[in-house]
């Protein structure tokens, strides 16, 4: 066959891959590829745990070429100590992330500081942060560029305000935080102090949040939804499913609710 002669148009299918390694308040983490890089966005699984899940992917951890974390709490850091001892791996993350988190690591981490709003460029794969409503000292959340397509990124979020609406609109992908049941949440056995502060505007989107936001984004390219960080106390994949399905009619995107305890499959990009 002569590939030479392909039309122009010709497009390789997929262009970039991701899967939802794990996520929920017990660790975060997504794997993202194209063709020449390999990235993490958070690292908050054991190392153990993130070599399985790769591995249940067909991947592999040794050859992730750079970690970008969002905040300092341990649900999103807590393998990056050893993943910085094994693998010596490039980190990106904010001073107020590194300034709380720098004990877990060793003398010797590759930590590369960016701004709350930035862009780091590995190759032609870029990754640009963005500030979130959150009780981190200096918490962010990602955009991942690569060609003309965008991936959405925004966990650990108390609101929605103009900043998130303007970072995830027009995205091809979007992996969003759809926390928790409000009703559950008041019912539930947290002491009220975590209830104020998960519900509060710099705590995490509860379900209806998450909707109002899909609903406000939403756009005819949009192929693939993941809704990440579900409470396993205080909500339940169903509710999830019921308020995210109806904020996405007359959309196309398929939609996909992270596990705790399991990765998602690889989902391409197109
Ligand atoms: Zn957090
Ligand atoms: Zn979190």
């Amino acid at each position: 066959m002569c590939y030479s002669c392909d039309p122009p148009t010709f497009r390789r299918l997929p262009i970039l891959q991701f899967s939802v390694l794990g996520s929920g308040s017990k660790g975060n983490c997504v794997y993202i590829e194209n063709s020449n890089h390999r990235i993490l966005l958070d690292a908050g699984l054991s190392l153990r745990s993130l070599k399985e899940r790769m591995a249940l992917i067909g991947r592999d951890l040794a050859d992730v070429s750079a970690v970008f974390l969002t905040h300092e709490h341990s649900d999103h850091i807590k393998g990056v100590g050893m993943l910085a001892k094994k693998h010596n791996l490039p980190l990106y993350g904010t001073r107020g992330t590194l300034a709380k988190i720098e004990h877990h690591l060793p003398a010797s981490a590759d930590w590369h500081s960016i701004e709350r709003e930035d862009e780091v460029c590995l190759g032609n794969l870029k990754v640009e942060s963005y500030p979130t409503p959150h009780d981190g000292v200096e918490s962010v959340a990602f955009v991942v560029h690569y060609e003309d397509r965008r991936l959405g990124h925004a966990t650990d979020l108390g609101c929605i305000d103009k900043t998130l609406l303007e970072k995830m609109s027009g995205c091809d992908a979007l992996l969003v935080e759809s926390n928790h049941d409000p009703k559950m949440l008041k019912a539930g056995p947290y002491p009220w102090s975590l209830k104020q502060r998960v519900g509060g505007d710099r705590g995490h989107l509860s379900n209806q949040e998450c909707a109002q936001l899909l609903n406000q984004v939403k756009h005819d390219e949009l192929q693939t939804v993941v809704l990440m960080h579900l409470s396993g106390v205080n909500n339940h994949p169903d509710i999830v499913r019921q308020h995210a399905t109806p904020a996405l009619a007359g959309s196309r995107a398929q939609l996909h609710i992270s596990r705790q305890d399991h990765p998602t499959p690889l989902i391409p990009l197109i």
